[in-house]
């Protein structure tokens, strides 16, 4: 039987029509927040599924990656490492450009946060096309990381982001079409 949390974390979920621009569906977790209770089940979900796994770093993608990684990682006893949109970071950084519908975008992590075989979940709120996770994927790898799995809240099945992103694993809790 399907987990009543999963229910219950869908339902807090909102869809804004038509944001940031026409034709798309935003899926807005900020009233995940709002509900403590659902926001702590999406927690104990990601918690429960990498907490014997050996997980070493939890990286976030900016921004609601930042939200959801830093209490897994806490949880886990791992590292914290946001992985940040360009020019953000103060010290050095290592960094992958990926390519949006129109035009590039580029992630970037500070150089030594993630050693040589380390053991890395990377999170986000959402996956759509795949191309941040992709990205992230590729940024872990330089730096000799070993992306376990990647973990999302949400998935947009129809655009296929998963095909993006090779032989990683990814954990979503809820889709949508
Ligand atoms: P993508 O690289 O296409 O997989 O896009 C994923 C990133 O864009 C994530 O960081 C999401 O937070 C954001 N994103 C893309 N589409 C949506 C959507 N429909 N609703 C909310 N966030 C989205």
């Amino acid at each position: 039987m399907a987990d009543p949390r999963i229910a219950r974390i869908s339902n807090a979920i909102r869809a804004i029509p038509d944001f940031p621009k026409k034709g798309i569906m935003f899926r807005d977790i900020t009233t995940l927040l709002l509900d403590p209770a659902a926001f702590q089940d999406s927690i104990d979900l990601f918690v429960a599924r990498y907490k014997d796994q050996g997980i070493q770093v939890v990286a976030g993608i900016e921004a609601r990656g930042f939200i959801f990684g830093p209490p897994l990682a806490l949880a886990l006893g791992a590292k914290f490492v946001p992985l940040r949109k360009p020019r953000k970071l103060p010290g050095p950084t290592v960094g992958v450009d990926y390519s949006l519908e129109y035009g590039t975008d580029r992630i970037e992590m500070h150089v030594g946060a993630v050693q040589a075989g380390e053991r890395v979940v990377i999170i986000d709120d959402l996956i759509a096309t795949g191309g941040t996770m992709g990205a992230g994927i590729a940024l872990i790898d330089q730096a000799g990381g070993k992306v376990v799995e990647t973990a999302c809240l949400i998935e947009l099945t129809d655009l296929k982001g998963r095909e993006k992103l090779g032989n990683t694993p990814l954990f979503v809790l809820v889709e949508y079409e």
